[in-house]
């Protein structure tokens, strides 16, 4: 890995709270660097129509030359604590966060919507990579007249720097759930969710009612930054290991230099579905030997026996590989809707059978170890 970098240039450049900054500061060049071929961005093309007046913004990017480039992040401060923030906000006393951005980011063809937002905490709702916020949605709660609703969870999107990378912000990946009455097939807007609808609704700019952070199980471990990561997403499940890896690739974190092995498989149900893709395949072409990234498309791709193709599958066509770098110390994660586990536990028992080991016994290690993070839900 040649992450050292050689030399620094640094630029400031007033940010976009769409994407468009990012898909063009990922235009790239090939340039060759200790005889291998690595992808480098130029500060040059940061041009003119990213670069608008009424933006909020600022961001320090750093350029390393003739290495990859990451982006500076601050406040450095924010990797002193030696235990991750945990429930700074209670559901009594929320922080009034405002939204800066929400985008819908899958296709016409994808069944549902889901949609990537951007909040503003000002600072004042610190958290870790893998931790979710708790998000109040605004009216009563239909169980308890005059109360709040209660609180839902949303897993973080965002490193602690967050999107613009000034430690200010959080993102969320939020699908809006619709409600379909079995019978008749149409959709009963009296029973969409409350949450995830507000908050795909929202504008810029508008309050949201924040609690958290919580969760410690999802937080990456980081005391070996050689070390092998194993992430299983379906959906919005994603969200956790997007922060990863943006924090593994994208940023330049002076106490983390990753230097080990992200493998994401991602399950969803076609190609318009898929969440966050341009970023991870950018890490592919910029870290191949440090990032895997595996798709399922349920509905688009066939498995071995003809069947939809699931994430399960996947890890079944790469189990070897799997169960050695889990034998090797390599931490696993699971997160999004809880009915994916039953088919993954299905697959790693029955692999592990067919390898002569007992799955309970391996489980167990593993849990033992600290290396099995699972959040569904
Ligand atoms: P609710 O209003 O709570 O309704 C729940 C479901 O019931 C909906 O599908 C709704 O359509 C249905 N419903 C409502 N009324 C009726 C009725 N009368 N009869 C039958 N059905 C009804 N979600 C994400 O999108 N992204 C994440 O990153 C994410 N991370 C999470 C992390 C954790 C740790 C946890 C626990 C959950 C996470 N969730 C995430 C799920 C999220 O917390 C919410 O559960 C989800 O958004 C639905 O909340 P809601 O308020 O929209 O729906």
């Amino acid at each position: 890995m040649a992450q050292s970098a050689v030399s620094q240039v640094s630029l400031t450049v007033p940010l976009n709270s769409d994407l468009s900054f990012r898909k063009s500061v990922l235009k790239v060049h090939n340039i060759s660097f200790r005889e291998k071929s690595w992808v480098a961005v130029s500060p040059l093309e940061v041009t003119a129509r990213n670069v608008r007046s009424r933006n909020q913004f600022v961001v320090c990017m750093s350029v390393q030359q003739a290495s990859k480039p990451k982006v500076s992040v601050s406040p450095l401060e924010l990797e002193d604590p030696k235990e991750p923030p945990i429930n700074l906000h209670k559901p009594k006393e929320p922080y009034t966060a405002t939204i800066v951005s929400v985008e819908r980011i899958v296709g016409l063809k994808a069944p549902g919507e889901t949609c990537h937002i951007v909040i503003d905490h000002g600072g004042n709702v610190p958290y870790w990579e893998g931790q979710s916020y708790g998000v109040i949605p605004p009216g009563e709660n239909p169980k308890k007249p005059g109360a709040p609703h209660n609180v839902r969870l949303y897993s973080i999107a965002s490193t602690r720097y967050g999107d613009f990378f000034n430690g200010k912000t959080a993102s969320l990946c939020v699908r809006r759930a619709i409600y379909y009455d079995p019978e008749t097939g149409k959709e009963d807007p009296s029973k969409n969710g409350v949450c995830s609808n507000f908050l795909c609704d929202s504008k810029p700019g508008d309050k949201i009612e924040v609690t958290g952070p919580s969760g410690k199980i999802m937080l990456l471990p980081e005391d070996d930054s050689n070390a092998a990561h194993i992430m299983i997403a379906t959906g919005t499940g994603v969200a956790p290991f997007r922060g990863y890896l943006r924090r593994m690739f994208m940023e330049s974190v002076p106490t983390f230099r990753f230097g080990g092995l992200a493998w994401l498989f991602l399950g969803v149900a076609n190609t318009d579905s898929l969440l966050y893709d341009e970023e991870f395949t950018k890490y592919l072409q910029d870290y191949p030997e440090n990032f895997r990234y595996d798709r399922a498309l349920s509905r688009e791709q066939k498995n071995q026996s003809g069947g939809k193709m699931y994430v399960q599958d996947k890890i079944e066509e790469y189990s070897d590989e799997i169960f050695k770098l889990l034998d090797g110390g390599a931490h696993i994660y699971f997160c999004g809707l809880k009915g994916m586990m039953p088919g993954i536990q299905d697959t790693l028992k029955r692999v592990a059978e067919q390898r002569g080991e007992s799955w309970e016994e391996k489980l167990s290690q593993l849990k033992k170890n600290k290396q099995w993070h699972v959040e569904v839900y």
